[in-house]
């Protein structure tokens, strides 16, 4: 068609334009999540017109928006979340990051923003990391989280695809989530808010899925519970936690133990994460690659699973384990939900982290700091 003849990301045309004032990174002790950027961004406009202009990399700063471009006021914006890993040697990696984009061109698909070659926008950000990799604290357990955002920037209110676009992408340094051991949240089983439908968004990292995600927070936080554990329908099925993908470990009744993670739909993010716990656990399962210190007999199951069934399980004495998923935490345990003004405890959220979650964490950490050999660590 007219759009598929259009240019598309090409990293040949990328120019630098370096910072006449690098700035000094700051220890990594005192990096707060999502506070610090590093020297540089890339950003790469597109136009109806044109297609994909050439891709920029310059020093960070503030856009020049038009207060009518329809980011501002149709959320007409989505985003990415990976991270870079610096391995002992000063090897830079990532985790993974075909995932995320397929991910963002789903997303873009899904709101009438332009799609784009992956691996051509990878190629630019492995540019703009190896420019800025001095801003990845060498500290174990350190990153560098990277944001890449999609924008409509259209200069005409009105509910359209807009005929222009930025593609841009800024990067952040982040200290380990748990800096002081394991910390389990609480969750609190949300009942007066969803935070996607059937038929809505929720599979697309989209802005618009998380602006509304924040009060339901803040009701929770005022509770006493750390999370939203977010529900579906009457039946109030499981779906997510606050922003990660939900595993829950359940003992069966011939005794051996059951992995359940609600299946995609159209309100589960296809996480990153949650498919490398799922890939982990099938390989384990089918004795293709057993993880080590796990025994026993795992079923692994994508299928809905309901309120009802894991407070039952849980008076049965037979709910073990439950973990949030995601980039930023890998593994986070939970160690009670509050339903129905009442708590459900989780046996090894007490303890700090279940031995599941702990194996799945120790699995995926080695492949992304590159102590486990995997196709899963893409050099930089
Ligand atoms: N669910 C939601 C709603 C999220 O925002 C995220 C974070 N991207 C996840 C799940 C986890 O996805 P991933 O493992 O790719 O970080």
């Amino acid at each position: 068609g007219e759009l598929s003849a259009m240019p598309d990301i090409d990293p040949a045309s990328l120019f630098v334009t370096r910072t006449a004032k690098p700035k000094v990174p700051p220890p990594a002790k005192a990096l707060v999540f999502g506070h610090t950027f590093t020297d540089h961004m890339l950003a790469i406009p597109w136009s109806q017109s044109t297609g994909w202009q050439a891709p920029q990399i310059r020093p960070y700063g503030p856009l020049h928006l038009e207060p009518s471009s329809t980011v501002l006021h149709y959320a007409q914006t989505l985003f990415e979340g990976m991270k870079a890993y610096r391995d002992k040697t000063g090897k830079v990696t990532l985790f993974r990051p075909d995932m995320n984009m397929k991910r963002m061109n789903k997303s873009a698909a899904r709101i009438a923003l332009p799609t784009f070659d992956g691996d051509a926008l990878l190629d630019c950000i492995k540019t703009l990391i190896r420019l800025d990799a001095h801003w990845i604290p060498q500290e174990v357990g350190h990153s560098l989280y990277i944001r890449p955002t999609l924008i409509g920037t259209q200069k005409a209110i009105g509910v359209n695809p807009p005929n222009e676009a930025l593609l841009f992408v800024i990067c952040s340094p982040v200290g380990p989530y748990y800096p002081t051991g394991f910390k389990p949240v609480s969750l609190m089983a949300t009942t007066e808010y969803v935070r996607a439908a059937p038929g809505g968004t929720g599979g697309y990292k989209l802005g618009a899925n998380y602006a509304p995600g924040v009060v339901p927070q803040k009701e929770a936080a005022k509770l006493g519970y750390s999370q939203n554990l977010w529900l579906q329908g009457p039946e109030h099925y499981l779906t997510e936690v606050g922003t990660m993908n939900l595993f829950v470990v359940l003992r069966k009744n011939d005794g051996g133990v059951e992995l359940v993670t609600p299946p995609l739909d159209d309100v589960i993010l296809p996480g990153v994460t949650r498919d490398s716990v799922l890939a982990l656990a099938r390989d384990h399962a089918s004795g293709k690659q057993p993880i080590a210190g796990m025994t026993g007999k795992l079923e692994v199951s994508e299928r809905p699973i309901t309120m009802k069934e894991v407070k039952e399980k849980a008076e049965a004495g037979n709910l073990l384990e439950v973990f949030g998923t995601g980039t930023a935490a890998i593994i986070c345990p939970v160690n009670r939900i509050g339903y129905m003004g009442k708590d459900i405890n989780v046996p090894a959220g007490q303890s700090g982290i279940g031995d599941l979650a702990k194996a799945f964490l120790q699995e995926i950490q080695g492949r992304q700091m590159g102590t486990i050999p995997s196709e899963w660590s893409v050099i930089v």
